[in-house]
């Protein structure tokens, strides 16, 4: 427990007795002897929570506590004097996390610090596993692409901005060629092997704001924003070659290799979003028809 807290007060007693009990509980104390002085502190050290006398010279504890909240992730603890005109109702509403009665026994304050972190902690948990269960809910398993899901919002979003702002959008479709006699040859698991290679594979040939997606089993999209009709030849040309230069190897020194067949197409304003997908996959059944491992395109006025 190294956790760092900044106690605020003015009474030069209070501070240091406090200081003394949190340095000896195994906290790292700081200490300010008003709101300015503190944020100055805030702006350099690592603090997590903030115990704050109400009442201090300049601007109040309440008001410190506003500040805090409204820019870090910091805790506050306020305390005040019975007599004083604040209540807790108006420290909570700051985003106070607690409220201690003056004067204060230092044993309490030490209680509820404690409580406090211990809060803290249970939210950074939850964020994080937020977080994960987010991400896994867009992620595809095997090959830890983008998955179907967010391959239709993400294309909503982008369709939007292509209306919005004018912006070209290509969009490519993928599937592997004869993956079924690879999988019937050496075994689903092998497969699975070259649908996660070339996974990175493909990844490895895009922009940062390119996103692929497995589209289904051995299919797959990319959404190329801001992207007319040849650069979006020119990625699928790219990644065809990338996974025909790709070599496999389900049996001892026997390499071997996968192709794909690619149709890629662009977005024309205001069509309809599953035009625009239907029209990549008919691009993609050319590429089949001509022979596999190779790219075709289709644009709107084409069909
Ligand atoms: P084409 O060139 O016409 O695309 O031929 P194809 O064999 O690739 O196409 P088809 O649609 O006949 O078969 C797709 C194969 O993809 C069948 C299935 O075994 C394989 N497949 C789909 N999903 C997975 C997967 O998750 N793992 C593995 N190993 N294989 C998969
Ligand atoms: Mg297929
Ligand atoms: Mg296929």
């Amino acid at each position: 427990m190294n956790e760092h807290i900044l106690i605020v007060d003015d009474d030069k007693d209070i501070r240091d007795s406090m200081h003394e009990f949190m340095e000896k509980a195994g906290f790292n104390s700081l200490t300010a002897s008003s709101a300015e002085e503190a944020l100055k502190i805030l702006k350099k050290s690592p603090v997590e929570v903030v115990i704050t006398d109400i009442i201090l010279p300049g601007q109040d504890g309440l008001e410190l506590t506003d500040l805090i909240k409204e820019n870090c992730d910091i805790d506050v603890i306020v305390m005040t004097g019975h007599s004083d005109n604040y209540s807790y109702e108006e420290a909570i509403n700051k985003g106070a996390s607690d409220f201690i009665f003056k004067p204060v026994r230092l044993e309490e304050v030490l209680l509820r610090l404690k409580r406090v972190l211990r809060e803290r902690q249970l939210t950074k948990e939850r964020v994080q596993i937020l977080g994960k269960l987010e991400k896994l809910a867009i992620t595809d398993a095997l090959t830890k692409l983008h998955n179907l899901r967010h391959f239709y919002n993400q294309l909503e979003v982008e369709v939007d901005r292509a209306n919005r702002y004018g912006h070209s959008l290509g969009l490519l479709l993928l599937d592997i060629d004869h993956f079924k006699v690879y999988n019937d040859t050496y075994g689903h698991l092998e497969g699975d092997k070259v649908l996660i290679k070339l996974s990175q594979t493909m990844r490895s040939c895009l922009r940062t704001m390119d996103s692929a997606y497995r589209y289904g089993g051995e299919e797959f999209t990319i959404i190329l924003p801001e992207t007319g009709a040849e650069e979006a030849k020119t990625a699928a040309h790219r990644i065809r070659k990338a996974v025909e230069a790709e070599k496999f190897f389900p049996e001892p020194n026997k390499p071997c290799q996968v192709t794909i067949s690619i149709g890629v197409t662009e977005y024309c304003k205001e069509e309809e979003f599953a035009d625009f997908i239907k029209r990549a996959d008919k691009a993609m059944y050319l590429s089949k028809q001509a022979g596999r491992n190779r790219v075709s395109s289709l644009f709107a006025e084409q069909t």
